[in-house]
């Protein structure tokens, strides 16, 4: 395919973003700081005009370097400079999507919030609030506890979260969460968290992937079931269309991933949503007919999207996080994990290795839930840190 894709960000999900472009020829250009990040290292360019930029994706200059040399504008992450990117829209051939007004609004949680409420999205309490004590005070007061005191931006795998489970740790969470400006969300007692990747083509139409479960662990994603099994079987379904009205609130093409809350009535909120491709979609490579990459590429170039179905009956992924700066516990894990069957490896290319940092994921596929468990069960008794 004779198109150039030019990527803000450079880690795993433009990694994975590339890996599906090569198999249809599409050239990509990754912004990014560093030569060798998780997406450079896997493509080479085809000519010195499709070469990589070295710099940061908040970097209006970098930006605009970027723009120059490709049809169209994405995303890896919502954390990026939407000034400039506002302002170079109309001059990039195929346009920047997802949109630079929903990139705007997203990665201002609180705004994020706000938007989806007015949208008539259903989402849990939230209010504003200051970085003062009385503030937060007033928001316990009005949504009691545990609250749930989130960073508005730069938030990720929970960082910009605390907890506030007594008054006294009022003074702890703004110490926590510093120089960050801030909002309170009322505490959702949920049973399962869940969520739905959503693909928005250039006319606005929008398909979903399967819902399916997240296991999250210490505010990180672990674990995803797809598809959700619920006792109740309209859950799903419903799922699904929650997830799709969510995204149709928001400008522009490409895939989305919505989180979401399951109440034990079966109601459902959306926690946040992701204007990009997704940990909870990961699964879609092995598990399904088109997968989340290749189907936010065909989005954003106008091509007909892919089937959305599950070509597999039951499939797991597996979040594999470094637990210390030692690279050798996540190969052991992996050297293990391909003695099991139905068991697909996909390492970052990270060259630093972190506690917490995801640097891979297995993908586990089955005929049944029984084959699934038996095949997961060994992985989460070797998984580095431990699975419970
Ligand atoms: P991500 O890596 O998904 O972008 P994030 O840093 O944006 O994470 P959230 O998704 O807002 O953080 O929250 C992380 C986790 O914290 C959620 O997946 C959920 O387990 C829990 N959580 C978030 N909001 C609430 C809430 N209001 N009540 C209870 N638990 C919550
Ligand atoms: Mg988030
Ligand atoms: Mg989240």
């Amino acid at each position: 395919m004779d198109k150039t894709v030019g990527i803000l960000g450079g880690g795993q999900l433009g990694r994975m973003l590339a890996e599906s472009a090569s198999l249809l020829n599409i050239d990509v250009v990754i912004l990014d700081s560093g030569d060798y990040t998780p997406a450079k290292q896997i493509v080479v360019p085809r000519t010195a005009e499709k070469a990589h930029i070295d710099g940061s994706f908040t970097d209006p200059a970098k930006i605009r370097e970027l723009a120059k040399k490709v049809d169209v504008l994405t995303v890896e992450i919502e954390h990026v400079d939407v000034g400039v990117l506002e302002e170079i829209e109309s001059s990039v051939p195929l346009g920047i999507h997802p949109s630079p007004s929903t990139i705007r609004i997203v990665q201002d949680k609180f705004l994020q919030k706000q938007h989806l409420k007015a949208s008539g999205v259903p989402v849990s309490e939230f209010l504003p609030v200051e970085r003062t004590v009385e503030s937060i005070q007033s928001a316990i007061d009005k949504l009691g506890l545990p609250l749930m005191l989130k960073s508005r931006t730069l938030a990720y795998d929970g960082r910009g979260n605390f907890v506030i489970h007594d008054p006294s740790q009022i003074d702890q969470a703004l110490i926590a969460l510093k120089d960050r400006p801030l909002y309170a969300e009322k505490w959702v007692p949920f049973i399962n968290e869940i969520a739905v990747m959503v693909v928005r083509d250039t006319k606005g139409e929008t398909t979903s992937y399967p819902a399916v479960e997240t296991v999250h662990k210490e505010n990180v994603c672990h674990l995803v079931f797809a598809p959700l099994r619920s006792r109740d079987p309209a859950v799903p379904h419903r799922a699904k269309q929650v997830a799709e009205a969510a995204v149709k609130t928001f400008q522009g093409a490409g895939i989305f991933g919505v989180e979401m809350f399951l109440m034990q009535d079966g109601s459902i909120y959306v926690n946040e949503i992701a204007p990009r491709p997704h940990n909870s979609g990961h699964y879609t490579i092995e598990g399904c007919e088109t997968s989340q990459y290749e189907n936010h590429l065909r989005a954003i170039l106008s091509l007909p999207l892919g089937s959305t179905a599950l070509k597999v009956p039951s499939t797991a992924m597996l979040n594999v996080l470094g637990a210390s700066s030692n690279h050798q516990e996540i190969f052991d894990f992996t050297n293990f994990a391909v003695t099991v069957p139905g068991t697909t490896i996909h390492l970052y290319g990270k060259a630093e290795c972190r506690k917490g940092r995801k640097m891979g994921h297995v993908t586990v596929v089955a005929q049944n839930d029984a084959e699934l468990r038996s095949r997961l069960r060994p992985l989460l008794e070797r998984i580095p840190g431990g699975s419970s």
